[in-house]
């Protein structure tokens, strides 16, 4: 990811970079030091203007009564009310208030996901200024987007490795042969069963399966083990794709 950074006049390449935002004159603020880092040197010629700093720490000022407040999940202002600008990228874990990890407990992620969606939702902004109205549309977007993430294990763990600078191979040049071999065969399998009968039973083998790999995919993200990740995301990926098939040809077979 390259970011190009109008201030200091540099392309900015970094590996896991979660935002750049506010520059107040020279300084560039950078939240979550300890999981930035830079890949090609030198980039920041002014380092000395960069400023650190934590969540308790980021300010912003109020784009409505220009107060200086403090929000991390807080969308409004605390002078004025005034719902505020999406002004950063968003980790969709902090966000949601919830551990970057990929053990998420799913009540906790729903619960804090209906409580923000009816913190921001563009109903309850309908008679307000037009830019709160755009800011609730934004606001709701994001949560929804942060919350559907979090919620398929798939999805999320390739969110996981995306912050860690990491992804899933993007074609099958790189994969295993006796891998992509078993997975043909267990392709022609649903291709071979006739029967609703075959297919659910297919289907809830995989289920079994697809339970397992993912209690696995918290131990490998656990020991950060992000390889290991990598490779059972792509089986994953895979068993759900023969799910779907699955799913495809029920629904012929039911007509
Ligand atoms: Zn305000």
């Amino acid at each position: 990811m390259s970011v190009v950074c109008r201030w200091l006049g540099s392309i900015i390449k970094t590996k896991h970079i979660i935002f750049l935002t506010n520059v107040h004159l020279n300084n560039v603020f950078i939240r979550k030091p300890n999981i930035i880092s830079f890949s090609t040197k030198p980039l920041l010629p002014n380092s000395q203007h960069l400023r650190f700093l934590s969540n308790s720490q980021y300010e912003e000022d109020c784009w409505n009564c220009k107060a200086k407040t403090k929000r991390v999940n807080n969308f409004m202002c605390d002078e004025c009310g005034k719902l505020q600008d999406i002004t950063k990228i968003h980790d969709f874990f902090e966000l949601l208030s919830l551990p970057r990890d990929f053990d998420v407990p799913s009540t906790k992620l729903t619960k804090t996901f209906r409580q923000l969606q009816t913190l921001v939702h563009p109903d309850k902004f309908g008679n307000k200024s037009e830019r709160e109205q755009t800011n609730a549309a934004e606001w709701s977007a994001l949560i929804n987007k942060a919350y559907k993430t979090l919620l398929n294990p798939l999805f999320r763990g390739q969110y996981l490795l995306k912050l860690q600078g990491e992804q899933m191979p993007q074609d099958n040049s790189t994969l295993n042969k006796e891998f992509l071999m078993e997975m043909m065969e267990r392709n022609e399998e649903v291709d071979d069963a006739e029967t609703k009968e075959d297919l659910n039973q297919i289907n809830k083998n995989i289920q079994e399966e697809l339970n397992g790999e993912i209690n696995h995919l918290k131990e490998l993200f656990k020991s950060n083990d992000l390889n290991g990740a990598k490779a059972l995301l792509v089986k994953i990926k895979y068993l759900l794709s023969i799910q779907n098939s699955i799913q495809v040809k029920l629904e012929k077979l039911n007509g």
